[in-house]
């Protein structure tokens, strides 16, 4: 496993780490989540990934009684947090970024995963009705509690980072270290265009999800239909509608060329690409099978397939670069 900074934090996170949305408390058994769970850490994954939202707090109750039950060094392995979404009970001051959310939402967190802190915890979205000073003292006042080591955001826009950064610097509090954006062949523009300034001057770190766009940059779709994968899911409608759109369909058909072409499984070139970013601090794996996990972090071994004639032609196909300012 290679291990990389989290930006300019001292913290290392593992290149390819690994999350539960959709499947843990959800879509798999807690025995699969519990033999994924040990396949990754066993590869050298020391980042595990959660939400309050996923399966309504039912991944992080999972997720926290394969951490107990496996006996892992609490040194060994970085786990997160992730608050607005709110659990099972929607009420007011249960979602969202206000102080009492905020607060209130990591101290069930720290019980559901049955941790004393978490290593990581994002705001899951902005939240444009909460003052962003109310949520950056917030953080400041779980940093200094110590039960949280690093906070940041999940998509938001470059703008609204950068006024966290700033009204941390203003009152002397620690901002925002890390980002989890989706990154992957079809979504690159703030990864690659938007948050460019944020990495060169701010050193933000980024943890990023959906390296597979849900699936269909594993090829799979382009041979079998949906049945028995997230996107058959009930209630993932919307979903299995912007993922299988058809130039994602055309695009991954042609993507499954090129990977046949060079001989490995698609999968392992669209993870690979998503690592060839330097800015890119580690890739969130997803899994609902181990044969598709084992499959995944075999990915470092293709990198190096990676040349410059090789992402030209993926260019190509895709037609996704974002065309950057000229200044
Ligand atoms: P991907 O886009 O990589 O999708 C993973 C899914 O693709 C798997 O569950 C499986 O689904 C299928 N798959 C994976 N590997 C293979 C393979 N080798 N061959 C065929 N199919 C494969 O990632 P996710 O969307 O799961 O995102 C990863 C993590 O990122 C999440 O668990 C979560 O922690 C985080 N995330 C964060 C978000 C945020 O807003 N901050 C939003 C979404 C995710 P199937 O069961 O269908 O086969």
């Amino acid at each position: 496993m290679e291990y990389r900074k989290l930006g300019k934090s001292g913290l290392q996170v593992s290149a390819l780490s690994f999350g539960s949305w959709l499947t843990f408390g959800n879509q798999i058994s807690d025995k699969v989540a519990d033999e994924l769970m040990g396949l990754a850490y066993d590869a050298g994954v020391n980042f595990f990934d959660n939400a309050e939202g996923y399966a309504e707090g039912k991944s992080e109750i999972v997720m926290g009684n394969i951490i107990k039950n496996q006996k892992w060094e609490r040194e060994s392995f970085v786990v997160s947090s992730k608050v607005f979404f709110g659990t099972e009970n929607k009420g007011p001051n249960r979602v969202g970024l206000s102080r009492k959310h905020v607060i209130e939402a990591c101290n069930s967190a720290l019980k559901r995963l049955q941790v004393d802190y978490l290593d990581l915890y994002f705001c899951h979205r902005p939240d444009k009705s909460t003052p962003i000073e109310e949520t950056v003292w917030a953080m400041n006042t779980l940093l200094q509690q110590g039960k949280i080591l690093y906070w940041g955001t999940s998509e938001w826009s470059a703008s609204e980072i950068m006024e966290a950064i700033v009204v941390a610097k203003q009152y002397n509090l620690i901002g925002p270290t890390m980002e989890q954006p989706q990154y992957n062949l079809f979504e690159r523009n703030k990864l690659e265009n938007e948050y460019l300034h944020l990495f060169k001057e701010y050193g933000l770190g980024t943890t990023i999800w959906s390296p597979l766009a849900s699936g269909i940059l594993s090829g799979k779709y382009t041979n079998s239909g949906v049945e028995g994968t997230r996107l058959g899911m009930k209630g993932l409608e919307w979903l299995k509608d912007r993922t299988l759109a058809a130039d994602r369909m055309e695009k991954a058909s042609a993507l499954q060329v090129l990977a046949n072409e060079l001989g490995i499984p698609l999968a392992k070139l669209s993870i690979a690409w998503c690592l060839k970013n330097p800015n890119v601090s580690t890739v969130i794996l997803g899994a609902s099978k181990t044969v598709q996990l084992q499959e995944n972090l075999k990915v470092l071994e293709v990198l190096p397939l990676l040349t410059d004639k090789v992402i030209e032609d993926i260019e190509n196909i895709v037609g996704t670069k974002p065309k950057l300012a000229d200044f």
